[in-house]
């Protein structure tokens, strides 16, 4: 009875400790996008503890190519700029820790995140409810698509055919890596997995306007029914976005274009997308992705929930975010499908493409194994 006693007393609790691992998970195949190829994930834990014996988890995956974050970059930010400030903090103060958070430095959305969710988690906990709950509560069941990596036509066909047969109906095709290539490697998969599976392509800022104008317009006449077209131009390049949105009837999403609420709002002002993702590692965490998701909501526009190569804690967590919130359509959380092992207890369930959200406190996640402490 200690613990209710401190809560029911009114007693602070206080954010005491804030530890870091590492965490190393080989993948089952290599991931290719037209930005990278990755043959492991290694990514960061986070774990904040308090004086009363509540704690939080997070995670971050490096990913240099996209947000300009490292291991060594996230661990230095957390250790010697985030956990000074948060310690004696009360974990249930949200907006001042995220105020604490931004402020601590700019940009690193991936250290940002990371604490983020191992904030989220610990609120959740003390709250005694999963977290999709305390975020809106929408529905518990997800359901994602299967990313395919760009490789030639042929290897693409057999990895989609073995997704089709695994039960995925959404599939995300990797291009951007010579048009007429992508468009061959498109029409080759479409023909063989037929009519009824959804296809969606991501460029990773693989083409030019001009020519991401042309191989659309090429799927288009094709028919070969792309439900989206994910980042099909430089991340910085807003204009060169708008301008292959109003050129083509394929709805476009912003991937790499879009990390804060400013961005998006930016993008949404401009009309330059149809469709927003949102990955915690942009977005530095579900702080900052709920200011989008409502901004995207305003604005008339879905928002899709992604994430990087991450191990389970932190796509659990893009998972609590995603079943929260109804203006959230889509779901792009294959990444713990991608792993040869998982190392984490409880969190998310998956079954093919099915997820479904734990009903335990906070991001229901009971354990990680072979974690390696940073001192
Ligand atoms: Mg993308």
């Amino acid at each position: 009875m200690f613990f209710p006693m401190f809560i029911i007393l009114g007693v602070e609790m206080k954010i005491s400790d804030l530890k870091i691992y590492n965490l190393s998970v080989p993948l089952i195949k290599e991931f290719k996008t037209s930005l990278r190829t990755v043959s492991s994930a290694e990514d960061t834990i986070v774990k904040i503890e308090t004086d009363t014996g509540f704690f939080g988890l997070g995670e971050a995956p490096p990913t240099a190519e996209i947000t300009g974050d490292i291991n060594q970059g996230i661990q230095g930010l957390i250790i010697n700029k985030i956990k000074p400030l948060l310690i004696g903090e009360d974990p249930e103060n949200i907006d001042k820790l995220h105020y604490l958070i931004e402020n601590s430095a700019v940009n690193n959305s991936s250290a940002k995140a990371a604490v983020d969710i191992a904030l989220y988690d610990l609120f959740s906990k003390i709250h005694k409810a999963p977290l999709y709950k305390l975020l809106g509560g929408y529905q518990n069941m997800l359901t994602t698509d299967m990313t395919i990596s760009v490789n030639s036509s042929a290897e693409m066909r057999e990895d989609a055919l073995q997704a089709v047969k695994a039960g995925y109906k959404n599939l995300k095709l990797k291009v951007g890596k010579g048009v007429e290539e992508d468009i061959e490697r498109v029409k080759v998969v479409r023909e063989a997995i037929g009519d009824q599976i959804n296809i969606k392509i991501d460029a990773n800022q693989g083409w030019q306007p001009k020519e991401a104008i042309y191989a659309i317009k090429e799927m288009e006449a094709e028919k070969l029914n792309i439900e989206f077209v994910e980042q099909p131009t430089a991340a910085l390049d807003f204009e060169g976005l708008k301008f292959v949105r109003d050129n083509v009837l394929t709805p476009i999403m912003a991937d790499e274009s879009m990390f804060s609420p400013a961005d998006c709002l930016r993008l949404l002002e401009m009309r330059a997308c149809d469709l927003i993702n949102i990955k915690l590692m942009k977005s530095g965490g579900i702080y900052n992705a709920l200011k989008i998701n409502a901004i995207a909501e305003a604005h008339g526009v879905e928002v899709m929930v992604g994430s990087m190569l991450e191990a389970k804690v932190s796509v659990t967590a893009a998972a609590h975010l995603a079943a929260a919130k109804k203006n959230i359509t889509r779901c792009d959380l294959d990444a713990p499908s991608l792993l040869a092992e998982d190392p984490v207890t409880g969190g998310m369930k998956i079954d093919g493409p099915e997820i479904k959200l734990p009903s335990n406190p906070g991001l229901g996640i009971t354990g990680v194994k072979n974690l390696k402490e940073i001192k």
